[in-house]
């Protein structure tokens, strides 16, 4: 016996560094993904979310196992995360999310006993946006508001984690590293942390449809144009706080097409169940791949898993309507 995990915190991490073997055949280089969607709460914020609460704690607004009381806007992974963590030291959690999320995070957010709140989707710059309404809900009730999009413990523990472990896994052969944006703490943090060992490192955003933060690397100017299916990833209006001074060298936009059947072919043909947003990542990684040419190793994340999307990206009648690509297993 090597590890025990003391508990949900602790289980948090050390996630396995895959082989992408189609993506890697198909460009000569090494692609390598991060597997996020094996942490205990599914997902690559259960990162964010201890990294959020552990600040909070040592800042003294929470003690473990005393009543206390977390609020946070997310489009779901962050909140499943926090209520996660928070279940573990005995606090309560408040959860606002959009309503177009997908109906399993909801789900699974009321089945692990979060108080979820939903909210008509709003521009940012409404005071009914969800992360607006989750600030305002924190200070009305008093209670500890997670802020992950102006949290720097958010890419905090991005740095200290995940760009460690793949720094030690890869042994240091790491050319490049690719992600898309939600808060931008996945990908400042890491970044920040591969950019401190090797200055070379190739950081490059990826970006769905509908984000701003594409035309943001290339130009300077946050500007969208056409939307996406992806969840938890894209900022149509502005850079989060969180992202703002990252080492970024270049950005690539990836169509849902493109980011489903990544998904669809990670899944049949190297059995990893996997979500939107890591699809879109592993489309990046082959875009950076084929861009540096041959022998190259280029590392993204496998943010959560396909499960927490069934009912939108593996259900042909939804994705027909929509014109998008079905998986052929189930057409
Ligand atoms: N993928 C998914 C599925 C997410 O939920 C999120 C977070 N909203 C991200 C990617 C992006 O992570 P980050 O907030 O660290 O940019």
């Amino acid at each position: 016996m090597t590890f025990v995990a003391t508990d949900f915190w602790d289980a948090v991490g050390k996630t396995p560094l895959i082989r992408l073997r189609r993506a890697s055949e198909e460009t000569g280089c090494e692609i390598l993904g991060k597997a996020e969607f094996m942490n205990p709460g599914g997902s690559v914020k259960d990162r964010a979310a201890i990294g959020i609460l552990g600040e909070a704690v040592k800042r003294g607004l929470l003690t473990p196992f005393q009543p206390g009381t977390v609020v946070e806007g997310t489009a779901g992974n962050t909140g499943i995360g926090l209520a996660l963590a928070a279940n573990a030291r005995g606090w309560k959690s408040v959860i606002v999310v959009p309503r177009t999320q997908s109906q399993e995070k909801l789900d699974f957010l009321r089945m692990i006993g979060a108080d979820l709140r939903l909210v008509d989707p709003k521009p940012l710059a409404d005071p009914g946006h969800y992360v607006n309404f989750s600030r305002r809900l924190a200070e009305e009730m008093g209670a500890v508001w997670a802020n992950q999009f102006g949290n720097s413990a958010n890419a905090l523990a991005h740095e200290t984690t995940t760009g460690v472990e793949i720094w030690e896994q890869t042994g240091g052969k790491v050319d490049a590293f690719t992600c898309s944006c939600g808060t931008g703490g996945t990908l400042h943090g890491t970044a920040r942390a591969l950019k401190a060992k090797k200055p070379g490192v190739k950081v490059v955003l990826a970006d769905p449809h509908g984000s701003g933060l594409y035309s943001w690397v290339k130009t300077g100017t946050v500007s969208a144009e056409g939307n996406s299916i992806t969840e938890g990833i894209g900022q149509a209006s502005k850079v989060p706080a969180v992202l703002e001074g990252a080492p970024i060298d270049d950005a690539v936009r990836i169509s849902d097409a493109e980011a489903l059947e990544q998904c669809f072919s990670l899944l049949k043909e190297e059995g990893l169940s996997v979500g939107g947003s890591a699809g879109l990542n592993v489309a990046a990684a082959i875009r950076v791949a084929k861009d540096l040419g041959p022998g190259h190793t280029v590392v993204t994340v496998l943010c959560d898993g396909g499960a927490r999307y069934q009912s939108k990206l593996f259900n042909p009648p939804w994705l027909r309507e929509r014109g998008l690509p079905v998986p052929s297993w189930l057409a």
